[in-house]
């Protein structure tokens, strides 16, 4: 163990408020871990609020571990140090469970690299029962665990709080020493899945034959767990530090999930139903970070749906806070919002148009016209709020080379409709994302459009815009979008490459070449509505039936 990495843990701990420190004598040890860096795991509310859930249990002792930045990642190895949790500094061996937060597919090769660092053999198959339990949650896995099945231990599908409690119970009531015994045990509890227990089976094409448990104790199909009263559990910033993306900002959950039903999007099917927090909850949790001084971040995907959204803003504002939003519909843009976000000194908002066109939003289910956009910009501007971003997504269903010209003509009218309304023009940035066809989407039959195309239309809506002051264009590359969709889409042999991927360090061109598998199996195929897909073994509530008619509904639209 090296003093350089001790300071630096220290350095961390000294900017937080809120960090949570117990004794370990006669507890059950957690290292919750964030395949990422600090600042972008402790960004994460989610990852916040199950580190505070553990930590309100009295049988357990939560810490932190995160994938260290470059340089600390070479003092480990220079060390030869494994990786060590944040607070008390120990092992992750020391452990007896280490818990990986995954909300996102781009991290899953973070997690062997972390497994690696920590000394802990990568495959679960390898693990005796000296080696602590790897676990895992978020919402990546919960659409779809197949491409880490071999290297988790368990898997957290669906909202994990009450869960927990039921796992931790499981895990005192069976011998320590007995791994296999208790994730049996753990395999019957509603929202656990322990792929072990499970064999899929393949035809001569490739595609799954069968996905079958092992023993007749464990079910068939896996039930994702949700919590039926959303102020159960207090949802709001347990730390707060400078070193995140909000900096210094106390976040509060205000809703969970979306009544809206954009087919590409997984927000539903994972937090199906949609559940507003009680407004006595919520401002309550808001007056505990207005004691601290804070600006107020809200979050949750339909913030306005809430039907006392305003009324908490006025709350908030009225007592001398100020709110602050990631994102927000177009048409929930009213003056009354507008004017509380420009109250609180909001010069900045993301909408997401996603398309460039009427008909390709019809496609996509929107939900909202071009006009009501222009609408917002209009509200947005007259109250002084003059920098906007905004959202699109290229390579979906239907689209054609129209509807990217569709981006740079929208662009261009959201532009002309700002200068209409003032003279002096802020910034205009567009935020351009691949498709990415996602498990228990309408879209999941979809392919992932060629990285070649994609490109040119990139370079169609940058041509498009590139002399227009005030207007720039970001964009995530698409080679990056196929990597997450064959995340997204594989199944567990999509394990062999994320292990040769780790073996080249990230990458992936050399391992495909150096494997038989061929990537473009999961990520550029239409798939047939009857095919098994990896992730039909999980209940969310939704009918594969229903999915399928929503996606044939959309492409009749193209
Ligand atoms: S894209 Fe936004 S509005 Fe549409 S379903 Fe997802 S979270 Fe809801």
């Amino acid at each position: 163990m090296t003093t350089r990495i001790i300071l630096s843990h220290r350095r961390l701990l000294d900017k937080e408020e809120g960090t949570i420190t117990k004794k370990w004598g006669g507890k059950i040890p957690i290292c919750l871990v964030f395949p990422n860096s600090y600042h972008v795991g402790m960004s994460n509310l989610g990852f916040q609020l199950l580190y505070r859930h553990l930590n309100s249990l009295p049988e357990v002792v939560c810490e932190r571990a995160f994938l260290p930045e470059r340089k600390q990642w070479e003092e480990y190895l220079r060390s030869n140090t494994p990786l060590l949790s944040l607070e008390s500094c120990k092992p992750l061996l020391q452990f007896h469970i280490v818990a990986f937060s995954l909300p996102f597919e781009n991290d899953f090769l973070h997690l062997l690299s972390i497994l690696q660092l920590a000394k802990i053999p990568l495959r679960s198959q390898e693990r005796d029962d000296r080696i602590p339990l790897i676990v895992a949650g978020g919402a990546a896995v919960s659409l779809n665990p197949e491409p880490l099945a071999p290297f988790v231990d368990l898997f957290f599908i669906g909202e994990a709080e009450e869960a927990w409690i039921d796992f931790l119970k499981a895990f005192q009531g069976v011998d320590r020493g007995s791994k296999k015994e208790f994730l049996e045990e753990a395999a019957k509890i509603e929202g656990l899945y322990v792929p072990a227990l499970y064999q899929v089976t393949y035809d001569q094409k490739g595609f799954i034959e069968a996905f079958s448990p092992l023993n007749k104790k464990v079910p068939d199909r896996v039930k994702k767990r949700w919590l039926k009263d959303p102020n159960r559990f207090p949802s709001h910033s347990t730390i707060i530090t400078p070193l995140t993306e909000f900096k210094e900002m106390f976040l509060l959950e205000v809703n969970r999930g979306c009544p809206m039903r954009c087919r590409f999007c997984a927000v539903r099917s994972l937090y199906l139903p949609f559940r507003n927090r009680d407004i006595d909850v919520l401002i309550e949790e808001a007056d505990l970070g207005l004691q601290r001084g804070r600006r107020i971040g809200l979050i949750g995907s339909a913030l306005a749906d809430h039907p006392h959204f305003t009324g908490l803003c006025e709350h908030i504002v009225k007592k001398g806070g100020k709110i602050s939003i990631a994102s927000i519909r177009a048409d929930a843009i009213t003056p009354q919002v507008a004017h509380l976000l420009a109250q609180s000194g909001h010069r900045t908002v993301a909408i997401a148009p996603e398309t460039g066109s009427e008909r390709l939003r019809k496609v996509v289910q929107k939900g909202f016209t071009e006009e009501e956009i222009l609408s917002a910009v209009k509200i947005l501007v007259a109250h002084g709020i003059n920098n906007l971003r905004l959202y699109f997504i290229i390579g979906l269903p239907t689209e054609s080379w129209e509807d990217i010209e569709g981006i740079v003509d929208l662009a261009k009218r959201i532009r002309h409709q700002m200068l209409k309304e003032r003279r002096e023009l802020g910034e205009i940035t567009l935020s351009i994302n691949p498709f990415i066809p996602k498990a228990w989407t309408p879209f999941q039959w979809h392919p992932f459009d060629e990285v070649k195309r994609l490109k040119e239309k990139i370079k169609i809506i940058k041509r498009g815009l590139q002399k227009i002051p005030h207007l720039r264009v970001l964009y995530e590359l698409p080679k990056w979008g196929y990597i997450q969709t064959l995340l997204s889409m594989g199944d567990r042999r999509v394990a062999q490459l994320l292990l040769l991927a780790h073996q080249t360090k990230g990458d992936w061109p050399s391992a495909f070449k150096n494997s038989y598998i061929n990537p473009d199996f999961w990520v550029y195929r239409e798939k047939k509505k009857e095919e098994t897909f990896p992730w039909d073994f999980i209940d969310h509530g939704l009918q594969k039936e229903t999915l399928w008619r929503e996606y044939i509904k959309a492409l009749n639209k193209g």
